[in-house]
């Protein structure tokens, strides 16, 4: 089996290369081609010479995915599904706004950490992502973009829990943010999500500068735990001081994400509650009212009840955002990412169906 090259790092590449006997800038150049330029073959490579090109073609596969799927939902959302070589399924949203066009991206596919009221939990942890994988979402997706069209923001928030696969994840973040042989996304502008691994949430504010968002989804720990496993591990409490104790620089949040679901976590208590816990933090909550997807038994509070909920918090001075479903007419919203398993559940009709 061949290499496959957009799994390495930009060192591990510039070893490999030691064997040909090349320059030391070959391996960036190489990576320009791929990543800035998007070649697909090492043919199109045309500033090394032909002997390199075929000694590289012979040691090397460049990825794709397979786009299986491309789905529109009415409000411009759209949902890629991306068949992996080994029959596993991805889900991709990208989400245009007025000034932003974000793309949603997975890490694993399925996820092994069950929080109660998610879809992607149902189908269990089938596997990480490689980087490569992780990468070629982002790749895809802009193929598909017309009229000079960019995507200007990456989210890690799609199937999956990034930080359960630090290192595949790590290098397609470094993919993301290179402005020298990347794709030149400002640090800023790539929001990583985490159910909360503490050890490696530390590790990534050491390695890299993107944004950090944490699912947080309760105010107190009896309530996380009933809602999230992973709180067994790392509690409420121990996730906070976490939280108070990381490097942040200035001017930047921790972004806490809470599921609003009626009569679990959406009483005026709870907002006091979450108000009181996160007193002193540098952040902001996106509170996320339930996405329903079949076979959960969770409810989305009433909009009277979400528009107390967020009072309570702003009374209390937090900096706080409602999230609107993007693209729930074709299951596209948070926590409805299930890969193929959801589209054979739904019997869903493609919009547009795409071949590769
Ligand atoms: N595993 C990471 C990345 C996924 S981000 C994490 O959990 O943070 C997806 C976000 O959507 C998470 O905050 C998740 O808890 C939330 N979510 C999951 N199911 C949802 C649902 N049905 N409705 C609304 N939000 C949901």
């Amino acid at each position: 089996m061949k290499c496959n090259v957009k799994d390495l790092s930009l060192g591990e590449f510039a070893a490999h290369l030691e064997e040909y006997e090349q320059p030391s800038y070959r391996a960036r150049q190489i990576w320009q081609w791929l990543f800035q330029k998007r070649a697909t073959s090492f043919t199109e490579m045309t500033n090394l010479s032909a002997l390199l090109r075929r000694q590289l073609d012979e040691a090397f596969e460049i990825s794709r995915l397979r786009l299986v799927r491309r789905s529109e939902a009415r409000d411009g959302t759209v949902k890629f599904l991306f068949g992996l070589s080994d029959g596993e399924s991805i889900e991709s949203v990208l989400i245009p706004e007025a000034k932003r066009l974000t793309l949603c991206v997975s890490t694993q596919a399925g996820c092994g950490f069950g929080c109660a009221f998610c879809a992607t939990a149902l189908l269990g942890l089938k596997r990480n992502l490689r980087a490569s994988e992780i990468i070629d979402q982002v790749l895809e997706a802009s193929k598909t973009l017309s009229g000079g069209r960019r995507i200007t923001h990456v989210v890690l928030m799609g199937m999956g829990e990034p930080l359960a696969n630090y290192t595949e994840t790590l290098k397609a973040l470094d993919v993301m943010t290179d402005t020298s042989w990347g794709l030149g996304l400002s640090p800023r502008r790539v929001t990583l999500s985490s159910v909360g691994l503490i050890p490696q949430i530390k590790k990534l504010m050491e390695e890299t500068r993107v944004n950090l968002a944490i699912s947080l989804h309760a105010a107190t720990d009896e309530v996380r735990g009933r809602l999230m496993p992973v709180n067994r591990k790392y509690s409420l409490p121990e996730l906070i001081d976490c939280c108070r104790s990381l490097p942040l620089p200035r001017r930047k949040r921790i972004t806490f994400e809470y599921v609003l679901l009626a009569g679990v976590n959406d009483a005026v208590e709870d907002a006091q509650n979450l108000s009181q816990l996160l007193r002193g933090i540098r952040c902001k909550v996106n509170v996320i009212p339930f996405n329903p997807h079949p076979g959960s038994a969770f409810q989305r509070p009433s909009d009277l009840e979400i528009e107390r909920f967020q009072q309570v918090l702003q009374t209390h001075g937090l900096q706080i955002n409602v999230r609107r479903p993007r693209g729930e007419d074709i299951q596209a919203a948070c926590g409805q990412l299930q890969g193929e398993e959801s589209q054979q559940r739904l019997g869903q009709a493609p919009l547009t169906a795409a071949a590769d």
